[in-house]
């Protein structure tokens, strides 16, 4: 599918930033190691370390799904189960892959407004039945910031959801598939809303941040990452060219690339918000606090706009659509789209 037009479908539709095609271009060049004995890799996992400010074990995986799968795989016995909120992306949309690198463990879904996590559900959770045999105990959280819903936990709430899990002896996963769009919106240091208040295993994703592909694993927790090598590669995850995995993040970290597009694309997805919000007969039905836009219209309407050749998913419900904004959306791309929906609800109303 080649598209004529920006599109608001996913931040995965997007390019390859040019900071990141660049270190890309600067890595393809002579013979290096393979398997991550190269400078690029070396570099980069440097800068992670700096821009986390900690010294912490990192590993390159092709993907979001892998990442998680094997975080949690780090955490979890086959018998085990991992507390997530019923809209996390591990629950929804990989095709049960932490339960198949778990060996077995299951995800015990709880709900909470907005995307978030609700502490009581979290609390019943971690806590009931912890001495059943028959039971799936608990052994790990999975928390993702920014949300599935385009909202965020603010530090103390993330705070507050880590003491629960602590206290119940849970290891604490966080999915950063967004994580850059949460740091950039919260104007916080990365290991105020990792390392610092407690979170064990980072999935800090690249891709829709504007990487070509690659995401990567933080372990702050030195007892998680044991092994974790051997894990990686027992699922194909060991990338033998790693170099140009590796060296995109040198671009997008060297001089903060990283947040610059993240906070674009959130300060898009404000702007969207504002536009189609005045449009009668949309409404927007989450907080916008990073770069997505939830809103309600009529299903006619999102028909009309599908012809027009506009893609985006209806996300809740059949009437509640998801606007996802990236790196390269532009304010005449917002425009272009607010209009066609203007001229589509006129139609109908
Ligand atoms: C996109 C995404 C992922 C990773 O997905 P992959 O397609 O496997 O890269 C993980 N978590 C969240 C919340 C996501 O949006």
């Amino acid at each position: 599918m080649s598209l004529d037009k920006k599109q608001f479908a996913s931040d995965n539709y997007a390019p390859v930033a040019p900071e990141a095609w660049e270190a890309l271009k600067r890595a393809n060049s002579g013979h290096a190691g393979a398997y991550g004995v190269d400078r690029w890799t070396d570099r980069a996992v440097d800068m992670l370390k700096q821009v986390f400010e900690i010294d912490c074990s990192v590993y390159f995986v092709f993907n979001g799904t892998a990442a998680n799968a094997l975080a949690l795989a780090s955490m979890c016995q086959p018998f085990n189960s991992i507390i997530c909120h019923e809209l996390a992306h591990i629950q929804t949309d990989e095709c049960g892959a932490p339960e198949m690198f778990t060996g077995g463990a299951k995800l015990l879904t709880i709900g909470g407004d907005q995307g978030k996590l609700s502490t009581s559900e979290l609390e019943a959770a971690a806590s009931s039945r912890k001495s059943d045999v028959h039971w799936s105990r608990p052994a790990a959280l999975s928390v993702t910031q920014g949300t599935e819903m385009g909202t965020l936990y603010s530090v103390e709430e993330l705070a507050a959801i880590v003491d629960i899990a602590r206290r119940n002896g849970l290891g604490i996963h966080m999915d950063g598939a967004r994580f850059a769009n949460a740091v950039g919106a919260l104007d916080v240091a990365p290991r105020e809303i990792s390392s610092k208040i407690g979170i064990d295993v980072l999935s800090l994703g690249g891709t829709k941040l504007g990487n070509p592909m690659g995401d990567v694993l933080l372990f702050f927790n030195p007892v998680l990452a044991k092994n974790f090598q051997y894990r990686r590669k027992q699922a194909g995850q060991l990338a033998s060219k790693m170099r140009f995995l590796s060296a995109p993040w040198i671009g997008m970290l060297e001089d903060g690339a990283w947040l610059r597009h993240a906070r674009h694309a959130n300060t898009m997805a404000q702007l969207l918000a504002a536009e189609i919000s005045g449009i009668v007969g949309v409404e927007i039905l989450m907080p916008v606090q990073v770069n997505a836009v939830f809103a309600r219209m009529p299903k006619t309407v999102i028909n009309q706009m599908h012809d027009l050749g506009w893609v985006f998913y209806t996300f809740i419900g059949d009437d509640g659509v998801r606007l996802m904004c990236s790196w390269d959306t532009l304010e005449s791309d917002i425009e272009e789209f607010s209009s066609s929906l203007r001229a589509c609800m006129d139609a109908v109303l």
